[in-house]
């Protein structure tokens, strides 16, 4: 069941999501060699809820960190480790959410850890541009395909492939609501997007094949050959004066 969201309840989730972009922000300003995952995943924690909101993810469904930070290869869901230092030339996911007053933000992006190489740099800047691509078709009137469509089409055309596995989702009051969004589909097809729904939008992109796997943690998704991956992810209201970005920083 899709649950379309009131003018109070969007203003709910825009304070949940600055906490949640800020969040991110703050901790994509830590990153750099030496380093520890850990570090990330408590800067991020103690501010959320220094702000009054609850990092949605720790035991979400019993996931043990306060953020997912996901390095290289890792897809998504990298669980956050004092052991894992990031080094120059890693790219690090980091996927996290501010619940507040009962609603959630959900955001990700992906940083480079020092200097990486071109083929790292584009790979991210390709999944950035995807993202916002198709936050540009979350119109109502359009449908979830179009959303899918852009990430597929813009990826798909640098080489790159997408993640079918796992998916964008709706979210609100909890992390993950109907309807999943896809980041492979065909324009013109699927649900018609409506004011009122809020989705997270969050195009997991494989530098190389689309396949993944599940490490034996239970949480952390690798891609299958190895090769790195790219994410992120904003949560985004469709209003009748088009797509509002929920997971911005003030100002
Ligand atoms: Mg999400």
């Amino acid at each position: 069941m899709i649950i379309l969201k009131t003018s109070r309840e969007l203003s709910l989730m825009r304070d949940a999501g600055r906490i949640a972009a800020e969040a991110l922000r703050r901790v994509g300003e830590m990153v750099k060699p030496g380093v520890t995952t850990m570090a990330l995943a408590r800067a991020a924690h103690d501010y959320i809820v220094k702000c009054g909101a609850a990092p949605t993810f720790l035991d979400y469904n019993g996931f043990p960190g306060s953020i997912c930070v996901s390095v290289n290869d890792e897809v998504i869901h990298g669980i956050p480790s004092e052991k894992r230092t990031l080094r120059e030339g890693d790219l690090v996911g980091v996927d996290l959410g501010a619940t507040y007053h009962g609603y959630v933000g959900d955001t990700a992006a992906s940083f480079a850890v020092g200097a990486v190489s071109e083929e790292l740099r584009l790979l991210s800047d390709t999944a950035r541009e995807s993202l916002y691509l198709a936050i540009e078709q979350a119109w109502p009137g359009g449908r979830l395909g179009d959303i899918s469509a852009a990430v597929q089409t813009h990826c798909e055309a640098r080489g790159y492939s997408l993640v079918r596995e796992y998916c964008g989702h709706g979210v609100g009051r909890v992390l993950h609501e109907d309807p999943g969004v896809p980041n492979v589909g065909v324009a013109g097809r699927g649900l018609k997007l409506k004011p009122g729904m809020t989705l997270a939008i969050e195009p997991m992109v494989n530098q190389g094949r689309a396949a993944v796997k599940l490490l034996p943690d239970g949480w952390t998704v690798k891609t299958r050959d190895g090769k790195p991956s790219a994410h992120f992810e904003h949560t985004v209201a469709i209003t009748s004066e088009g797509p509002v970005i929920l997971t911005k920083v003030e100002g």
